[in-house]
């Protein structure tokens, strides 16, 4: 037996009303940026002063240090 692993075609979020949206035009709160934010962000910062972490690179990378 074969079982399919998801593809099920259901989206997480998908919302019954499409006009429901963030809203278009938004910029991002963080003073003294202008960052135009998608209407798909839902959040009011853009993504560089979203609360997303760039992982800062640790020492240096582990492989391929000499070819
Ligand atoms: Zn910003």
């Amino acid at each position: 037996m074969t079982q399919q692993n998801g593809m099920q075609g259901m989206k997480p979020g998908h919302l019954p009303r499409e006009s429901r949206s963030f809203g278009k035009g938004r910029v991002c709160v963080e003073p003294g940026c202008e960052k135009v934010l998608s209407q798909y962000n839902r959040l009011n910062k853009c993504w560089a002063h979203a609360d997303m972490k760039i992982p800062r690179l640790r020492g240096r990378k582990p492989a391929q240090e000499a070819l």
